[in-house]
C-alpha cells in the first residue's frame, strides 16, 4: 500500500469509528440458514436452532429476555407459520432465560421432565422461572407432513436433563450443550452430570446420524463455530475420555487431588480453549475426580 493510501484509510478509519457499531450489527446478522428450512441464531448465550414452514416456526433454546425478543420479531422475515413451538435442550439460564419472552408471544415450550424440575432447583426465585407445559420422559415426535422433529433424551451427560432435538428429514441436529465444541465444557454435576454417559451420549448421537448430518453445538470456540460434523461429536468424546483416563492414572499412581487437577492443556487437544473463567481444564478435571471418587450421586 502507498503511503498517501495509507493514511487515507487511517482518517477513513477514524472518521468512520462512530460508525462502525451500526454498520457491523447490519452486516453481521445473527441469522444463519442451514438447510430443509432449518437454521441457526446467535447473539448471547446457548445457540439458537430453529425451523420454519408454512405451518410452524420452531425455536430450540432461548438465550435471554433481549435477544429472544430480537429472534421472534427477526424470524418473521423466513417465513414461519403461524404454530409457534420453543423446545428447551436443558435448564441453563444462557438456554432458558428468554422461556417467558417466547411464551408472551404464544409459543408453546416442550422440554425432558428433568428440565423445569431442575430449573426450578437452580433459581433464586422459583416462582420467577417460565418452565415447559409439555415434558417427556425419553422422546417427543412432532409430525410437520414435510418434516419430523424428534427429540430424544439419552441419559445423563451434561445436566440430568439434555436433549437432542433432530430434523429428520433436513438430517440436522441440535445438541444443546452436549456440544462446547473446542471449548472446556461447564460439567454440570450438582445438577447429575455424568461424564462416563456424557461419553456413551456422543458416541450414540454419532451414530445416529450420517456423514451429511449437520449438528447445532450450545458453544464452540470462535475459530470453530458452533455448527459440524459426527467428527466433531466423537473428537468431544475422546477429550471426555481423556479426561477421565488422566483422573484415573493419577489416582493409580497415588497422585493428590491437586497434583491431578492442576495440569492446564492437554497435548492432544491444543485447540481446546476456556469459554470463561469459570471454565477451564483444572475445573473440568475436579469434576472428573468427584465422578472418580465420590460415583454418580
Ligand atoms: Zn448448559
Amino acid at each position: 500500500m502507498k503511503r498517501i493510501d495509507f493514511l487515507k484509510n487511517v482518517a477513513l478509519l477514524s472518521a468512520g469509528t462512530a460508525l462502525l457499531p451500526k454498520i457491523k450489527l447490519f452486516q453481521d446478522s445473527p441469522f444463519t440458514e442451514l438447510r430443509g428450512g432449518t437454521g441457526i441464531f446467535t447473539m448471547r448465550g446457548g445457540t439458537i436452532g430453529w425451523f420454519v414452514s408454512d405451518d410452524v416456526t420452531i425455536a430450540i433454546d432461548s438465550q435471554y429476555a433481549e435477544p429472544a425478543a430480537d429472534f421472534i420479531s427477526g424470524i418473521d422475515s423466513f417465513g414461519g407459520g403461524p404454530e409457534t413451538i420453543l423446545i428447551n435442550t436443558h435448564h441453563h439460564g444462557d438456554h432458558t432465560g428468554g422461556n417467558g419472552t417466547f411464551k408472551e408471544s404464544g409459543y408453546r415450550i416442550i422440554a425432558h421432565e428433568r428440565v423445569p424440575v431442575l430449573q426450578r432447583q437452580s433459581a433464586d426465585d422459583a416462582s420467577a422461572i417460565v418452565a415447559a407445559e409439555e415434558t417427556f420422559a425419553e422422546q417427543h415426535e412432532l409430525d410437520l407432513g414435510n418434516e419430523r422433529v424428534h427429540i430424544k433424551y439419552y441419559g445423563r451427560a451434561h445436566t440430568s436433563g439434555d436433549s437432542v432435538t433432530w430434523f429428520r428429514e433436513a438430517n440436522v441436529a441440535h445438541m444443546g450443550d452436549l456440544m462446547f465444541n473446542r471449548l472446556y465444557p461447564f460439567i454440570d454435576r450438582g445438577s447429575g452430570a455424568s461424564i462416563e454417559n456424557w461419553i456413551n451420549v456422543l458416541e450414540t448421537v454419532a451414530a445416529e446420524g450420517d456423514s451429511d448430518t449437520q449438528y447445532i453445538f450450545g458453544h464452540g470456540n470462535p475459530e470453530f463455530g458452533v455448527t459440524g460434523s459426527a467428527d466433531d461429536l466423537l473428537h468431544k468424546r475422546d477429550f471426555l475420555t481423556k479426561l477421565l483416563e488422566h483422573t484415573q492414572e493419577g489416582i493409580n499412581a497415588g497422585r493428590s487431588r491437586e497434583e491431578i487437577t492442576s495440569q492446564e492443556s492437554f497435548d492432544e487437544f491444543p485447540d481446546f480453549i476456556s469459554p470463561s473463567d469459570f471454565l477451564s481444564l483444572p475445573r473440568n478435571l475436579n469434576v472428573a475426580y468427584q465422578e472418580l471418587t465420590e460415583g454418580n450421586g
